[in-house]
């Protein structure tokens, strides 16, 4: 019986004839990372879900906090509250939608170190990062290994999107030769963002991803598209071949991003921006979590999950540890109070 109810699953996708049961097949047979499961992440992931791609890779560094919930879908109180990891939370939610898509979730800072090995199955990529040096590194890994990748941003009510193909070129340095410097850009945290725009962002790029998996590849779109929702503006920017000839990525096959040179090398340890939190790297991946949550019992409530160990010192300090070797500490903006609570508990 549920086969029968489930079959009919993609019957409204598979009657729009470019899709048609080809398309179908290519979309189930394909395998999608999603870089960042926040405002644009969530709601690419909740799209292809239905979609029914073979096999989605969620890949997110945070958790869930109350100002993700005016515009990230998959997430609510419960979340926020129990502070969940955004790649755990979000795949929960999807299994129930879509118990034929094979869901992972991946509680990762991505870096030149990991990029490669984390990306490495994966036919596309969903840019639903919330900041610039990530797409670089996406850049050169598509650039890299020829594959594609659909870039999406959105501050306040503008939006923009694109599907970089990875086949040489114009790339997204074409677009931006250097990332700017982190004052310049406005940011969710600085300008604001509007859910309703964040929606629409993330359903063009879920199209072009559609439309790419289906087999439709001469139906993505050629001119980067940015849309102002507020004033009313749509505009389509061209990427002429000749910008390849200026270009240090797909011009001259310099990736340097990818390859850790670049001087602007992402720091070991950030304010975590608009959210009065620290990360810092320490040196051990792998963390014995059992272990911890033993050591820490006499110091606070301590909530231990398959991704991290938190530690709750008072109301608004919090240490949280995750398999990768990060840790996080909330309450403060200071590094040097992050350094010293992770020293404290943790060790140095
Ligand atoms: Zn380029």
């Amino acid at each position: 019986m549920k086969s029968n109810q489930s079959s009919n699953r993609y019957a409204r996708q598979i009657q729009f004839s470019p899709i048609g049961e080809n398309g179908q097949a290519g979309i189930r047979q394909s395998t999608v990372a999603i870089l960042g499961c926040g405002a644009l992440g969530t709601v690419v992931a909740e799209i292809l879900t239905r979609a029914g791609v073979g096999e989605l890779r969620l890949i997110d560094r945070d958790v869930v906090e109350w100002s993700n919930l005016q515009r990230q879908a998959l997430f609510d109180e419960n979340n926020a509250t129990e502070g969940h990891s955004k790649a755990e939370a979000a795949s929960l939610h999807l299994a129930r939608i879509n118990s034929e898509v094979r869901i992972e979730p991946i509680v990762l800072d991505i870096t030149s170190e990991n990029i490669e090995r984390t990306l490495s199955s994966s036919d596309l990529v969903i840019d639903a990062a919330d900041n610039f040096l990530l797409r670089f590194l996406l850049n050169d890994w598509s650039l890299k290994h020829h594959r594609p990748w659909v870039h999406g941003g959105c501050v306040g009510a503008t939006g923009q999107v694109y599907l970089f193909d990875g086949n040489g070129g114009p790339c997204f340095r074409c677009l931006v030769p250097e990332p700017p410097p982190a004052a310049a850009v406005d940011t969710c945290d600085t300008a604001g963002v509007v859910g309703s725009a964040t929606h629409a962002i993330a359903s063009l790029q879920a199209t072009e991803a559609i439309k790419w998996l289906s087999g439709n590849r001469e139906m993505n779109r050629t001119k980067l598209l940015s849309i102002d929702l507020w004033n009313n503006r749509i505009r389509e920017l061209s990427l002429p071949p000749q910008l390849r000839d200026h270009c240090v990525a797909c011009g001259k096959h310099q990736y340097d991003f990818l390859e850790g040179t670049h001087a602007v090398a992402s720091e070991s340890s950030a304010v975590l921006c608009g959210r009065d939190a620290v990360q810092l790297q320490t040196n051990e991946e792998g963390v014995d979590f059992v272990r911890i949550a033993e050591r820490w019992q006499a110091a606070g409530r301590v909530q231990q999950t398959r991704f991290f160990v938190r530690l709750h010192l008072n109301d608004e300090q919090s240490l949280t540890l995750f398999k990768d070797g990060r840790a996080v500490i909330t309450g403060t903006d200071q590094i040097a109070t992050a350094r010293s609570i992770l020293n404290r508990y943790f060790g140095g």
